[in-house]
Order: C-alpha cells, then sequence, then structure tokens
C-alpha cells in the first residue's frame, strides 16, 4: 500500500491543526511515474488560487501536507496583500529533485492541475526548474512564470520590490530613502540578494556580504567592493539595515536579540520563527518589513505578465509594494501593533471585502 494512504488517514486532514480555511486538497499519486503530490487550495476568493509548485525530499507525507497547508495559507495573504485579483494554493511534489524528478512526473503533474479546472494554477517554487515548468505546460495551461507564459524569471521583479521597500522602511525610520553612505548586511546572494545588493551599492550603500557558497560572497566583493562576513554573523554586524535573502526562521529568540540594525527588511520567505519574535523586534524598536509585503514583485511579475507583452504594469505594481508597506509601519505605529499583525488584517480585510462584494 502507498505510503500516503497509510499515513494520511481522513481523520488526519481534517483535524490538522494548518487546516484552517482550505477549500480543498487533491491528493494525486501516479504509480506510473511515481508522482506523489499534495495540490493545497487555500482560498479562491479573489480568483484562482495562484501558488508554485514544490519538489522535496519530505520524510513524511503529514510533513508535505502540513507544509502544503501552510504555504498555500501564506499565497492567499502575500495575493491579497499585493492586490492581486487571486487566490492562494500551493502543490508539493515528495521527491528529491536531484534523484527522483523526472520530466514523465512533472507531465504527470500538469494532467492534475488541468484537471482543477483552473481553480489552481501552477508556478515555479523550491527544486523545480524551468525545464520542469515546460512539462508541466504540454499538459495544462493553468502555468504561470514561464517564458511562454510572461517574463521568465521573477527574482529581478521580487528585488526590485524589496528595495523599494527598504526605502520605504528608511523613510520611516530615519525620515529620508537617501542610503548613500548608508551600512546594509545583506544575508543570501542568491537570485534576489545579489540583484538587491547592486541595486543598493548603486544606491551608494557600504556592503557588508554572506553567503555559505563562497562563490557567491566573492563575486559580490569583486563587483560591489563589499565586506565579507560569516553568514552566522550577518545579523550582529554593525548595520544601519539588514536583508535577510537566505533561509526562512532567521529570526528567532537567539537573533533577535543580537541584531544591532534598526530595520530588518528582506527578501527571505517566513523569516519570523514564531509571532513572538516580531513583538521582540518592536520592543527593541526595530522596524521589521513584513516578508511577504516586501517579497511580493516575483509573484506580481507572474500574475500580471502576458505572453509577448512589456513589463509595465508589473514594475508599477511591483514599485508601489513601497507605498503599501509605508501605510502598514504608519497604521502600526498608530495601532501599537507590529507591521506583520497590520500585514495580516489588511490581507483579510480586502479578502472579506471581496466575500461580501
Ligand atoms: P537562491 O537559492 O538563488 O539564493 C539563496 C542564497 O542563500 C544562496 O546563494 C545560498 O547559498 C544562500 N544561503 C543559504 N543558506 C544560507 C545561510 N545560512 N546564510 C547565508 N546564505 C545562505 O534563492 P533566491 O531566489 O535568491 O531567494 C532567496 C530568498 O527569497 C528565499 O527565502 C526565497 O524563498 C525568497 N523569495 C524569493 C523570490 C524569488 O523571486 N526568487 C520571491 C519571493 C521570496
Amino acid at each position: 500500500m502507498n505510503a500516503l494512504h497509510t499515513t494520511v488517514h481522513h481523520s488526519a486532514v481534517f483535524d490538522h491543526p494548518e487546516m484552517g480555511e482550505h477549500e480543498n486538497i487533491v491528493f494525486v499519486q501516479d504509480r506510473e511515474t511515481g508522482l506523489n503530490a499534495i495540490i493545497a487550495v487555500h482560498d479562491t476568493t479573489l480568483g484562482p488560487a495562484l501558488g508554485g509548485c514544490r519538489v522535496w525530499p519530505y520524510k513524511k507525507p503529514s510533513e508535505a501536507l502540513t507544509d502544503a497547508l501552510r504555504l498555500s495559507r501564506g499565497m492567499t495573504y502575500k495575493n491579497s496583500l499585493a492586490g492581486l485579483d487571486l487566490g492562494g494554493g500551493k502543490a508539493v511534489i515528495i521527491a528529491d529533485p536531484r534523484k527522483d524528478k523526472t520530466a514523465d512526473m512533472m507531465q504527470s503533474f500538469g494532467r492534475h492541475v488541468e484537471r482543477l479546472s483552473g481553480t489552481y494554477i501552477t508556478a515555479e517554487d523550491v527544486g523545480v526548474s524551468p525545464e520542469d515548468m515546460e512539462a508541466v505546460a504540454r499538459h495544462t495551461g493553468h502555468v504561470r512564470g514561464t517564458k511562454a507564459t510572461g517574463l521568465g524569471d521573477p527574482s529581478p521583479y521580487t528585488a526590485l520590490g524589496v528595495f523599494e521597500g527598504i526605502k520605504a522602511s528608511a523613510r520611516h525610520v530615519f525620515g529620508g530613502d537617501d542610503l548613500e553612505g548608508r551600512t546594509v548586511s545583506v544575508q543570501g546572494l542568491g537570485h534576489v540578494g545579489h540583484d538587491i545588493a547592486r541595486r543598493l551599492h548603486e544606491a551608494g550603500a557600504k556592503l557588508i556580504v554572506s553567503d555559505i557558497h563562497a562563490p557567491a560572497v566573492l563575486r559580490a566583493i569583486d563587483a560591489f567592493g563589499a565586506t565579507a562576513v560569516d553568514p552566522a554573523e550577518a545579523h550582529m554586524v554593525e548595520a544601519d539595515i539588514f536583508v535577510p535573502c537566505a533561509l526562512g526562521a532567521g529570526l528567532n529568540a537567539r537573533t533577535v536579540p543580537q541584531i544591532r540594525a534598526k530595520i530588518v527588511a528582506g527578501a527571505a520567505n517566513n523569516q519570523l520563527q514564531t509571532p513572538a519574535d516580531g513583538i521582540a523586534l518592536k520592543k527593541r524598536g526595530i522596524l521589521y518589513a513584513p516578508d511577504y509585503a516586501i517579497n511580493a514583485g516575483g509573484v506580481i511579475s507572474i500574475a500580471l505578465a502576458t505572453p509577448g507583452g512589456n513589463d509595465a504594469l508589473v514594475r508599477e505594481k511591483t514599485l508601489a509594494i513601497g507605498d503599501t508597506l509605508s501605510v502598514i509601519f504608519e497604521r502600526a505605529a498608530k495601532e501599537e501593533t507590529t507591521p506583520e499583525r497590520v500585514a495580516d488584517a489588511m490581507a483579510e480585510e480586502r479578502l472579506a471585502n471581496g466575500r461580501q462584494g
């Protein structure tokens, strides 16, 4: 019997702590291609559920379910706050992207996405390459973020939005967004982090950079005259702004008391390990730009780009991330709460209006 059937039985799904308001959860297994996947549609109030497909070697199917439920809910909030007429969903494929993934498996996934008749729209996420998405697109039109559907790689738009968010944060804390001479610590120099570092360098900021991948650090030293630090110390350095662009949960009970910057504003998803870490940042007088608000440029580019079209609308909406953050910061100050709580409330308000309309 398949592991999915033995481990995820009926009550384990409906009683799941992350179950929330999810509308539809589809368990897929295709013995021929070895595809084991979960597609979670959280909310379609604002439109079809858009969210990436992640390929990851989950140790247990229950871990995959938890990830799919959490990530799909996160997409509802991200898409709502970004002003997109799209709901939230996410797919996870239980497989090692380096060893198990095949074109047949991705094509099979595409057939299952097609069966959902457009209520779920897929895109790239961790462990999925542009070639994989081409395989998916052979069997369904409900795919975004490929060259054929729009602008391709979303990372430059994510970086553009984060840069606008950094400027909005600087206006709130320093009273102006001139970054000339400001010291900024960028942790993680991948697709997004490197491009943010470039923008910061061009704006005259002094860069402190870190990555576990040495060539990425050397590239930034070379291109921007940056100073390197150990990645584990990126949050502790003497800097005005800390920009996390590596993995999640970097803001936690251990790191928050060590941060010396006045602003934390970066691209990484799920930066706060727990809500208490957001409260701890506020208590320390550090402004935190909520991750899903500041890093929405990528999903905006995926959602709004049209085949063969230019990127004017995508740029306009991505630049507006700075304005959204300014509203969030002002409201958080007025209501004496944290920016991430305000971001959640704003996303929920738009959903509530959508439900009434
Ligand atoms: P990437 O894989 O290209 O880059 C991540 C970089 O972080 C790599 O260079 C890696 O070596 C480095 N890294 C990993 N662990 C580290 C550590 N402990 N300390 C320092 N560096 C470390 O990924 P990316 O596309 O640049 O995305 C970066 C972050 O932004 C991720 O959290 C991602 O979920 C988030 N994000 C990306 C996009 C996008 O458009 N690519 C959109 C929204 C959010």
